[in-house]
């Protein structure tokens, strides 16, 4: 819904036409209104019962005294408004200009992976679309104040992994609505595993402000605190000053007795305040997601050792950079552009020598000492 409409009806219409709803018209001006029903809870169109019927004039309101007349102002326009809005925050974009035949790939392709001991075959090159979600999170941050800060975490759809480049990736997220190429998508993991992997990123980064935030708290409430208890201090010295005075005088000492016990009551009071105030607590949310695809080459790859393990692995270009995306190592699904062998003869990277963490805790298992219970 992203056109400029010439009168409010036609928003309205054109709304229940993309949420699967019927609007039949009545007469001018008129319709009855089906939508299904959670969006008639969320719309406040529940009490109707399952047929709405909507007004967009109001000299025909009279003669339909069960009516909705949606105007500027009304609240059912305005839950249809944040509801349209609620669905925009997810958008798809594809970037399509791509040059798909670069020159000498396989040279590319061969310049770009370190392998030791590793023979690579490459097969025939394929086009697919490979899609990256980047997740716009707002962090608010409140304490005595709120603060609000954005983060955008991308996540590779395709190895399922946190995404480089997320600065550039939002400015070029201008693309286009249709793919302009006729070739299908990579395989993928799923929306909601894309979330867990961007929400598990996003709370790292959260947490180091958070923990920023939390000693400056902690410093300032401190700060405080000492001088609330300076206050109280001079308050109960003055106090006992005259309690003293009065007391030598032979009076009644009672009521600044009183007022002591509340000084203390209050003292105690004015901390716990203060600490319950300075407490940091942190909201995050998602306001907005949105995936962008884009065309690029997948070259089927055959890994063979010289001790005989033979893998089958895939190599994506990226037109746009012209480079080859790391792959995720067949061991330890780090990514990686080297492959090695590892002494038992599996490939991997150099960072886990293709020794999986499986092996490697089947490893640590086989040096524990059997615990003996006598
Ligand atoms: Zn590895």
């Amino acid at each position: 819904m992203e056109e400029n409409y010439r009168t409010l009806e036609d928003f309205v219409l054109e709304y229940f036409a993309l949420t699967d709803g019927l609007a039949g018209q009545v007469e001018p001006q008129v319709y009855d209104v089906i939508v299904e029903e959670s969006l008639r809870y969320k719309l406040g169109l529940a009490g109707d019962g399952e047929i709405s019927r909507f007004c967009f004039d109001s000299e025909a309101v009279p003669e339909h005294p069960h009516s909705r007349l949606i105007t500027f102002g009304d609240p059912t326009l305005a839950a249809i408004c944040e509801e349209a809005q609620a669905r925009g925050s997810v958008a798809k974009v594809y970037l399509n200009e791509q040059n798909l035949a670069p020159h000498n790939l396989e040279r590319k392709l061969q310049a770009s992976i370190n392998s030791q001991g590793v023979t690579l075959v490459y097969g025939e090159s394929r086009v697919r679309y490979f899609t990256t979600a980047l997740f716009f999170f707002q962090a608010s941050f409140i304490s005595d104040e709120k603060l609000q800060y954005p983060y955008t975490v991308g996540v590779e759809m395709h190895y399922g992994r946190p995404a480089r480049r997320v600065e550039e990736l939002v400015r070029e997220s201008n693309g286009v609505a249709e793919r302009s190429l006729p070739y299908p998508d990579a395989a993928a993991i799923t929306r909601i595993e894309g979330y867990r992997i961007a929400l598990s990123e996003c709370l790292t980064q959260v947490q180091v402000t958070a923990n920023l935030q939390k000693k400056e708290l902690d410093t300032l409430c401190e700060k405080e605190i000492t001088r609330i208890h300076a206050y109280f201090r001079d308050m109960r010295s003055e106090s006992q000053e005259n309690r003293q005075k009065l007391a030598r005088r032979g009076g009644d000492v009672e009521k600044i007795d009183s007022q002591l016990a509340t000084l203390n009551l209050e003292e105690r009071q004015r901390v716990v305040d203060l600490r319950k105030k300075m407490t940091l607590k942190v909201q995050l949310t998602l306001n907005n997601l949105l995936f962008m695809s884009q065309p690029k080459l997948l070259i089927p790859l055959t890994a063979k050792s010289k001790r005989g393990t033979t893998i089958f692995l895939h190599l994506v270009w990226d037109p746009r950079t012209a480079k080859t995306e790391p792959l995720s190592c067949p061991c330890c699904q780090a990514p990686t552009l080297t492959l090695a062998v590892s002494p038992k003869g599996a490939i991997g990277c150099d960072a886990c020598g293709g020794v999986s963490p499986l092996e490697v805790s089947i490893d640590k298992l086989k040096t524990m000492r059997p615990r003996v219970n006598r």
